[in-house]
């Protein structure tokens, strides 16, 4: 049973891996986004301009110095380029549903108010959580190892520091079962349970789950509910975006006239592309990441627990819930933690994390 419930769970985490390939799409889409701004500035408008000659060449000279020192800086800011991405879609987002569609809405009374009320309400709210945890996934260090940090040793068994000797292998076992002292090379330093290199980082990260481009940072022990509750607001806001730009969409393949500019009809269709390709992505990783949470495990472990059945950190979901999510129901919706959860619950500092009871005994 044990087993067969194993390989379902596998087979969720594939599905959401194909889900999650949706993520690229966006990317793709954005970089499209910056293609054709720029045939449409320079290409197409301002840079034929500059053969005009006397005003027109001045203001397409002014115009082109200025695209371009933007685009440089922008560019330049590579590491920070996912962050402006975001921030890019939740503008196109913010500008084809307030500003075009449901605020002028307001004024049209009646049932079109209600409706457009409740829309705006709703869309500022999401959008309020959303950027409060995308900002603490992104600002939070995950956890970090501290220095000469040296694993407790179990006085009952009497076991001594199995390092002390040794010739620091990657992997020492010690005694325990499930206990072994691991060692990271590249830092000089001892790992602590769950804790993992990370490449990218270049240094050890707490409870590692990823490194997660869309953050800029890694995603750890500290941060990790901050990064669920970012995919969960995400989801919420992507999926009333999409519900709610949908009769305009289809209104796009109907005979019928449309109100609006070009531009702002070309806004609320690639609103609508973005919002629906990133409502279906963060599914695909919030069903992963329920399902990991569900069992205590991280995105490393699942790929590592194929070859070890028995896990020792899952104990059962609400308590397994708890450990990300701490026990203060007031908080579990917002990204913080009650100063009496950090007190009270090791898993929240990233070094110490209670397993099953009676796994030892088995
Ligand atoms: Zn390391
Ligand atoms: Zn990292």
């Amino acid at each position: 049973m044990h087993r067969s419930g194993a390989t379902m769970a596998w087979n969720v985490f594939k599905f959401c891996t194909a889900l999650r390939a949706l993520g690229s799409i966006m990317i793709l889409l954005v970089l499209g986004v910056v293609g054709v701004t720029y045939y449409a500035v320079v290409l197409n408008t301002y840079g034929p301009a500059l053969y005009a000659g006397g005003f027109d060449f001045l203001v397409a000279f002014v115009v082109l110095i200025l695209f371009h020192s933007l685009f440089c800086t922008a560019l330049r800011a590579l590491g920070s380029i996912m962050i402006l991405l975001v921030l890019g879609v939740v503008g196109v987002t913010y500008y084809a549903v307030v500003l075009n569609t449901y605020g002028p809405a307001l004024y049209a009374g009646g049932f079109d108010f209600l409706v457009a009320f409740v829309v705006l309400i709703l869309f500022h709210s999401l959008l309020v959580m959303l950027l409060w945890s995308y900002f603490a996934a992104v600002f939070t260090d995950p956890g970090s190892v501290p220095p000469n940090w040296r694993p407790a040793i179990d006085e009952e068994i009497g076991e001594a520091n199995p390092l002390v000797g040794s010739d620091l292998n990657n992997d020492v076992p010690s005694d325990s079962s499930h206990q072994r002292i691991r060692y990271c090379r590249k830092c000089n330093q001892v790992k602590p349970p769950r804790c993992h290199h990370c490449s990218l980082c270049g240094r050890c990260v707490l409870k590692m789950d990823h490194h997660c481009v869309w953050v800029v940072n890694c995603v750890g022990a500290l941060n990790y509910k901050y990064f669920l509750l970012f995919l969960f607001y995400t989801f919420l806001e992507t999926t009333l975006v999409t519900a709610s730009l949908l009769p305009l969409f289809l209104a796009f393949f109907s005979d019928g006239e449309i109100p609006g500019s070009p531009g702002s009809l070309a806004t609320t269709f690639l609103a609508f592309v973005l919002d629906l390709a990133f409502a279906l992505s963060v599914l695909g990783f919030l069903i992963m990441h329920i399902s990991l949470v569900a069992s205590n495990t991280t995105t490393i472990e699942a790929y590592e627990k194929k070859t070890t059945p028995k896990w020792p950190y899952d104990l059962g979901r609400r308590k397994n819930f708890e450990q990300v999510f701490g026990m203060d129901k007031r908080y579990w919706f917002i990204p913080a933690y009650s100063e009496e959860d950090i007190r009270r619950m090791p898993a929240l500092q990233g070094l110490d994390y209670p397993s099953k009871p009676d796994f030892n005994s088995q």
